[in-house]
């Protein structure tokens, strides 16, 4: 059994965003909705404590979530937190691309609901290593 979880949330799309409220809702986790770039810059600026893991979506209206990695690392805290891409386009290569920009591993879209919470338990847990 994994203890509750305090994760955010790096998506931009609504329906995207609630269904990963619910079920990490569902299964006792804490989750935080960061829209952008400039919210997790707020939400940095705020003196907010680091999560247990930060999902990322790659796909942002200003660009690429990777781009907000290194944001994340240069936080008090921000180096050990398990980054995991939720990405609908994973290609050959993409997970490579991933842990080359300091992420943990991908879960892939559309979100598989029987399996997503384990899946992001076990990041938490071990890095997904
Ligand atoms: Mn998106």
């Amino acid at each position: 059994m994994t203890s509750s979880l305090r994760v955010w949330v790096v998506e931009d799309n609504d329906p995207n965003f609630d269904l990963v409220e619910y079920l990490l809702g569902e299964a006792g986790h804490e989750v935080v909705r960061i829209a952008s770039g400039t919210e997790l810059e707020a939400l940095l600026a705020s003196g907010a404590t680091p999560p247990d893991l930060l999902l990322l979506d790659v796909n942002l209206p200003t660009g690429s979530g990777l781009d907000l990695v290194p944001t994340l690392r240069a936080m008090p805290g921000g180096a050990r937190v398990p980054i995991v891409v939720v990405t609908a386009h994973a290609m050959r290569g993409d997970r490579e691309r991933f842990l080359a920009a300091g992420c943990s591993g991908y879960i892939s879209k559309p979100i598989e609901t029987t399996s997503f919470v384990a899946a992001v338990e076990r990041y938490a847990t071990d890095g997904g290593e």
